[in-house]
């Protein structure tokens, strides 16, 4: 950060990078709020657009203009409920955040990850999650390589089997986010408790 030389925000806001005029391009700030003079975002530049070109043809050292912090994707550390994260390819980004936040305040309340990526190298943070799950402290993780994001919404219908003092984070595509939404209300949850962020 120049200017401003410090930036607050909460973990799942993103920032809106101008292109021109009417043109502009939303990227989630994937370390937590806790780190406030460096942000970092994470890109999937498959997609191929203007933002993909941009995020490619960036330099070290460049300096890069945005707005923010915006967007209400974000965790709430007093709500008790028990949260699952579910995330398709790049939508992990709004959940590393959150996560790692909830592991740097050493918050260690039950939670699980299902998150589907492409190939392995699309799934981003991957070691991050496992070592995190591996040191037992209540997150479970469930990865999914798989261009089928019908597997992720499949894996939700398996893993979560009471939605009882659950609230869920979704991620992703539009028609991923419904059809895990509809999964999770006909087992009961409440519309409102499924919060979802959605990237294209
Ligand atoms: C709130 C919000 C947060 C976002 N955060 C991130 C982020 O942290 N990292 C990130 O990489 N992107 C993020 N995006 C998506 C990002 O803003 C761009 O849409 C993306 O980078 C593609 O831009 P583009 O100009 O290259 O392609 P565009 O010209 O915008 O899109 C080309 C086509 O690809 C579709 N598309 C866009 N992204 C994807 C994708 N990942 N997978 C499949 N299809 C896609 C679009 O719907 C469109 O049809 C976010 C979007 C929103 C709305």
């Amino acid at each position: 950060m120049e200017d401003p030389p410090s930036f607050e925000f909460d973990a799942g806001q993103w920032v809106s990078v101008p292109f021109g005029p009417k043109n502009v391009r939303a990227y989630t700030i994937a370390s937590t709020p806790a780190e406030r003079d460096t942000i970092t975002l994470c890109a999937d530049v498959a997609p191929g657009g203007l933002g993909s070109r941009w995020f490619r043809s960036l330099v070290p050292d460049q300096v890069v203009e945005f707005k923010g912090p915006l967007g209400g994707f974000t965790f709430d550390f007093a709500d008790t409920r028990r949260p699952v994260f579910v995330a398709e390819e790049i939508g992990i980004v709004p959940i590393r955040s959150i996560l790692m936040s909830l592991r740097e305040r050493a918050d260690t309340r039950p939670a699980m990850l299902l998150y589907q990526a492409r190939d392995r190298e699309s799934l981003v943070y991957d070691a991050g999650f496992t070592a995190l799950a591996e040191r037992g402290a209540g997150f479970v993780y469930h990865p999914l390589v798989t261009p089928d994001a019908g597997v992720l919404v499949a894996a939700v219908a398996h893993h979560v089997t009471s939605t009882d003092g659950v609230v869920a984070y979704v991620a992703g595509g539009e028609q991923t986010i419904k059809r895990v939404r509809e999964v999770l209300v006909s087992r009961g949850m409440d519309r409102k408790a499924v919060k979802w962020e959605r990237f294209w």
